[in-house]
């Protein structure tokens, strides 16, 4: 059975001054079973809520690393250098693909350094507008996906905790959100891609994904309602308290439909 997930991703949001206290609300106010939390700040911000988190079972997750363990990379963060503040790490968000033109080559060699480093990564992937109306969503997405992951050690990713998400660009941040059709077809998409073109076979099931793009406490039940779709990664809306309680309340009790299902198999 897959985990359900909700992850936060802070993006350039909050100080090392406030971000403690934030992830120590939240953290106090989702306290639900069956649900995996996870919390992204900014680096700076990572030892704050590591020390906010160290009494919960909430995880402390970086917005990205470099796919060098060390060396002249000025400005960048390492992997060693994330050891005792972080256990996952995001990778390939769009917004680092846009600003900082981010191949799907280098984020594959991101995702190997991370898995390496027992990080746990969440791969993003998704369209933009312009791809989606041309009808070209799943093309793109499957081309992302065999970018960062041809070649890589599957057994690896999968025991690394490997995690997808799909997020289509078009939604980020802008209050629209895809259909929890095209959301639920993605998802399958994706497994369908891992499975055939890089060769996962069944092993691809065992891959969480998550979908991202807008969610809130009023629109996530939408999307866990689908069976492909495991949690949300989810930004603006996870900067807030009142809304991660419910996005969470959401997910554990689709946490505990799906344990009840498992368990009558
Ligand atoms: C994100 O940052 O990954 C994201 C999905 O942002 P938002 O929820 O604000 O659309």
């Amino acid at each position: 059975m897959r985990p359900v997930i909700i992850a936060a991703n802070w993006k350039m949001n909050t100080t090392p001054a406030d971000a403690g206290e934030l992830a120590a609300t939240i953290a106090a106010r989702t306290e639900e079973p069956g649900v995996v939390r996870v919390i992204c700040p900014p680096f700076v911000c990572l030892a704050a809520v590591r020390d906010a988190l160290a009494a919960t079972n909430v995880f402390v997750g970086a917005q990205n690393v470099h796919h060098e363990a060390a060396g002249a990379y000025t400005g960048e963060i390492s992997v060693t250098m994330l050891k005792g503040l972080a256990t996952w790490v995001i990778l390939g968000h769009s917004e680092r693909r846009r600003d900082a033109a981010e191949s799907d080559e280098l984020i594959g060699q991101k995702l190997a350094r991370a898995i390496s480093a027992g990080l746990r990564p969440i791969l993003c992937v998704g369209e933009v507008l312009a791809e989606r109306e041309a009808g070209r969503a799943v093309e793109v997405v499957a081309t992302q996906l065999r970018g960062a992951l041809a070649g890589k050690d599957m057994e690896a990713l999968l025991s690394g905790g490997f995690v997808i998400a799909y997020e289509p660009v078009w939604a980020i941040g802008t209050g629209r959100t895809a259909s929890s059709d095209d959301a639920a077809a993605m998802a399958e998409a994706i497994r369908a891609t891992l499975s055939a073109d890089l060769h996962w076979g069944e092993a691809a099931e065992q891959v969480p994904v998550l979908y991202g793009g807008s969610v809130t406490k009023a629109n996530i039940g939408e999307f866990l309602a689908e069976h492909s779709i495991d949690g949300g990664l989810v930004g603006g809306a996870s900067l807030k308290p009142d809304e991660m309680a419910g996005m969470v309340a959401s997910a554990a009790i689709t946490a505990k439909a799906r344990a009840d299902a498992e368990g009558r198999a």
